[in-house]
């Protein structure tokens, strides 16, 4: 039988050991946490019964990801809210969206026909394009026609796609979306991540996990010791000369963890590409109890399970430049989530859980929560009164609570046209590390960030052909 060791037990680690495990292989997970499931994990850490997601709350991919339709885990439920996404403007109106076109076309008005034409040729085939999109770059496509729509939207900046849009609000909704991609927002293949997202969305609702997102890493863990497969906790790895004998070595880590850990094994040329690998912006993250919920003006963002509060297009497109620039914007973006209006055992009583993280400059050392709570009263005033609970994590804790959110680094690298293309350096296969039997699985890899486990399972199947 086969050994293999997985460094790094996020979901990526996670699937690519699931994967390996169902294949027959003997594998160990190594985390350096206390608790598995890295940027997937859920907690009643603020107060009991409170469950607020750690970091990923919406998982519209996992329901499109290839590797969970394959491994088809028992005991998950993804519920989604009423309306999907609002985006609150200062004279109280709000763009917003739900997974029904029919009903998005209604909130949207004079743009609700334009947002349809542009999103439902992608989003009534997204699963096939997930398949596509979800592998390196250059390879076949199977669904050339989708893909094509797809490419035809994303390739211009999304500056230039929000001028499709002709009112305020479609504008500004479109900005949070596309603000998804921490990058700043006048560069070609910026739509990326937006038009994906909202595609996503339309097909699946931006569903969230009854229970948290713990239970996406409790169904995987199940999955995986099912298959025979181990997990330690508590295991830092900082060399491969730490690690029991293996014949594939899987790391869930950041490319210049990677290159630690391999040290003179690594080939030069990949040792100087993981270390010029370039890191985004950072999160700030700030969870909250709040008795009654946010006392939203805009009456659909009540309604809905994520709200995007950065005001106007042009004033989402300047905090995200600013952050790009190292600058903190005064009202910097910042992203809520009422995951309790479709997951309502999440609360206590009338105490509800809020999440919310702000973009923030790249290893940003200063205190972001009175901006962050700033930006929530400008469009739900009276919400400061009503916080009963608050825990902070600041883009240093960020990266102490997980090594691979770098400098505050929630996406696994920066968003640049290159990197969004070729990650973590310029290759046909992505996973190599260039060390035979050693393949890197982060969210650094294809696809990218997001608990869909994919990075996870392309990098387990190319192991799995070496092995043969
Ligand atoms: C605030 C926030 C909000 C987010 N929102 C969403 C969302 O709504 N939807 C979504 O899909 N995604 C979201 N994400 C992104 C998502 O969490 C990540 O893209 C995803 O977790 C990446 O998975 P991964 O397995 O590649 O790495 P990670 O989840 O980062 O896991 C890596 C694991 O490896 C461990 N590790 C690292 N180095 C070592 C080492 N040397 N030795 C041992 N163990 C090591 C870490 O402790 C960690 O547990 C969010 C992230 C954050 C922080």
């Amino acid at each position: 039988m086969s050994s293999a060791i997985v460094v790094g037990g996020g979901p990526n680690g996670l699937a690519a050991a699931a994967r390996l495990a169902r294949a027959g292989v003997s594998v160990t997970v190594l985390e350096a946490a206390d608790t598995v499931g890295g940027g997937a994990r859920s907690s009643e850490y603020l107060a009991p019964g409170l469950l607020h997601d750690h970091c990923s709350a919406a998982h519209p991919m996992a329901l499109a990801s290839p590797l969970f339709k394959d491994l088809n885990l028992p005991g998950l439920a993804f519920v989604g809210a009423e309306i999907d996404c609002a985006h609150p403007l200062d004279d109280g109106t709000a763009g917003a969206f739900a997974q029904s076109f029919a009903t998005t076309e209604a909130l949207l008005g004079a743009d609700g026909g334009r947002w349809r034409r542009m999103f439902e040729p992608v989003a009534r085939h997204f699963d096939d394009l997930f398949a596509d999109i979800s592998q390196p770059v250059i390879r076949v496509p199977r669904h050339p026609v989708t893909l094509a729509r797809f490419g035809a939207r994303v390739l211009p900046s999304a500056t230039a796609l929000s001028r499709v849009f002709a009112t305020p609000q479609a504008k500004a909704l479109w900005a949070g979306v596309a603000a998804h991609a921490f990058s700043r927002l006048d560069r070609p293949l910026t739509s990326a991540v937006g038009v994906t997202l909202t595609a996503a969305a339309h097909a699946h609702g931006w569903v969230v996990a009854e229970g948290g997102t713990q239970r996406i890493v409790d169904a995987l863990v199940a999955d995986i010791e099912a298959h025979g497969g181990r997990i330690e906790t508590g295991v830092m790895v900082r060399s491969r000369a730490d690690l029991p004998a293996h014949d594939i070595l899987l790391l869930d880590v950041a490319p210049s963890a990677a290159a630690g850990i391999l040290g003179d094994a690594l080939p030069s040329r990949v040792a100087s590409a993981y270390r010029r690998f370039r890191h985004g912006p950072g999160a700030f993250k700030v969870d909250l109890a709040v008795e009654g919920g946010v006392p939203w003006t805009a009456e659909v963002a009540r309604r809905a399970g994520t709200v995007h509060v950065g005001g106007a297009f042009d004033e989402v497109v300047a905090a995200e430049l600013a952050v790009q620039q190292g600058r903190m914007p005064d009202r910097p973006f910042v992203l809520v989530g009422q995951q309790y209006l479709a997951d309502p055992s999440r609360s206590v009583g009338n105490v509800h859980p809020i999440w919310a993280y702000a973009h923030v400059p790249h290893g940003y050392t200063g205190d972001a929560s009175e901006a962050i709570i700033d930006q929530l009263e400008r469009f739900a005033p009276g919400v400061r009164e009503r916080i009963v609970g608050m825990a902070v994590r600041s883009t240093t804790e960020m990266s102490v609570y997980n090594p691979n959110f770098v400098g505050g680094d929630i996406i696994g690298g920066a968003g640049s046209p290159l990197q969004t293309v070729f990650r973590p350096r310029v290759t046909i296969d992505p996973y190599a590390t260039g060390v035979p039997g050693v393949f890197l699985c982060s969210a650094s890899t294809p696809p990218g960030a997001g608990a869909h486990g994919m990075c996870g399972a392309n990098a387990a199947d190319r192991a799995l052909s070496f092995l043969r």
